[in-house]
């Protein structure tokens, strides 16, 4: 593995999480490269699609890493732990970005103790500071009432990157966009865990959650998980995708994976349809980023009132059905 002097910053993919969460990545490690004129390098340790793979490609990284054999099995982050470990040390980067995903978040702040580095969870944006080359990190804190603004002392520091912060920009290639690949001979269970079970990466309508324009949220107020169905069958309609408030996927209706707010995914669709859900800070801190948001509750004191462009006072088993007669008879 090739170390030169200027320093690196890089960008770890570590599945295939479609095209957009890691061009937020790359853009985000272009910025900091900027500031600390460095090389940008992308390090995949997945099976990615043809598409993630061009899209890498004509990044403007200068460094393209893969791991062969890939990783496949992302529920095994301690492998995929053990492996960036092994990179990161042979690489020697000064910023390591991981998404803010399941993955970066259960590895990041692991990776970072690792290898003696710092750690900075969530971040939204990246400066320099005005008086020398450090880098200064934007995060929320306090459930997304607040945010705080860090730097690092430390030689090294991980960062996840929130998604939908950093916006891709075309960038002329720069280097060869050859890839070098690197061996990966770590046994899947050398991280001393063995998995006995679970499921596989979500699919459908549930993985497309961060990337669809159109979502269709259901909380407390939808009832059970059969109330669940009619959601669905909106968000077919819209060519969207379902979410849910923390308080339905507690109650068991729906998978952890669809859950929006702070302690579940970040989205910025064109359209927000909020079914039942009251709006609870922890909860308009995932979807804030919406452009449009209805929302459908009884109660019209309901703070997601306040967030909502439109707002349809009512019961959503009244007001869905009509809703879905009248767009099919449109569609
Ligand atoms: C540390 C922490 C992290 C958290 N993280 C998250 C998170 O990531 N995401 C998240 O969502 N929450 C999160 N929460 C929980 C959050 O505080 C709220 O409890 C949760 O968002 C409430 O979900 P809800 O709006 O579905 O339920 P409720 O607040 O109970 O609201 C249900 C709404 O449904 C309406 N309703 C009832 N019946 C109907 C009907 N028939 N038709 C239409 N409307 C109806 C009611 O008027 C009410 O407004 C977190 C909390 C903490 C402390």
């Amino acid at each position: 593995m090739e170390v030169r002097n200027s320093p690196l910053v890089l960008a770890i993919v570590t599945w295939n999480d479609g095209v957009n969460r890691a061009m937020e990545l790359i853009a985000a490690a272009h910025i900091a490269a900027e500031a600390l004129r460095a090389r940008v390098g992308v390090l995949v340790t997945a099976e990615v699609s043809e598409n993630l793979t061009a899209g890498i490609e004509t990044s403007g990284a200068d460094l393209l890493y893969r791991i062969s054999p890939s990783l496949k099995n992302f529920a095994r982050s301690g492998v995929t732990l053990s492996v960036i470990e092994h990179v990161c040390k042979g690489l020697d980067p000064a910023l390591v970005l991981l998404a803010a995903d399941m993955v970066g978040i259960e590895i990041g702040s692991r990776l970072a103790y690792r290898l003696h580095g710092a750690y900075v969870s969530n971040c939204m944006a990246i400066e320099q500071t005005q008086d020398d080359r450090r880098l200064c990190f934007t995060r929320p804190v306090y459930g997304g009432r607040a945010v705080e603004v860090v730097t690092s002392e430390s030689l090294l520091t991980v960062v996840t990157v929130k998604p939908k912060c950093f916006v891709p920009s075309p960038r002329a290639a720069r280097g060869a966009c050859a890839w070098t690949t690197i061996a990966n001979e770590m046994a899947e269970t050398e991280s001393g865990i063995e998995v006995v079970g679970g499921s596989g990466p979500p699919s459908g309508a549930e993985a497309k959650l961060e990337d669809a324009s159109v979502i269709v949220a259901g909380g407390r107020g939808i009832g059970n998980e059969a109330g669940f169905l009619q959601l669905r069958e909106l968000a077919g309609l819209l060519n969207g995708a379902v979410g849910a408030s923390r308080a339905a996927v507690d109650a068991g209706w729906v998978p952890k994976t669809v859950q929006v707010g702070q302690t579940g995914k970040t989205v910025a669709p064109e359209l927000y349809i909020a079914v039942g859900i009251s709006g609870a800070v922890q909860h308009l801190t995932g979807m804030v980023g919406a452009k449009h948001v209805i929302a459908i509750n009884t109660d019209e004191e309901a703070p997601i009132f306040g967030v909502a462009n439109l707002g349809v006072v009512g019961d959503y088993r009244e007001i869905l059905p009509a809703l879905i007669d009248a767009l099919k008879n449109t569609v």
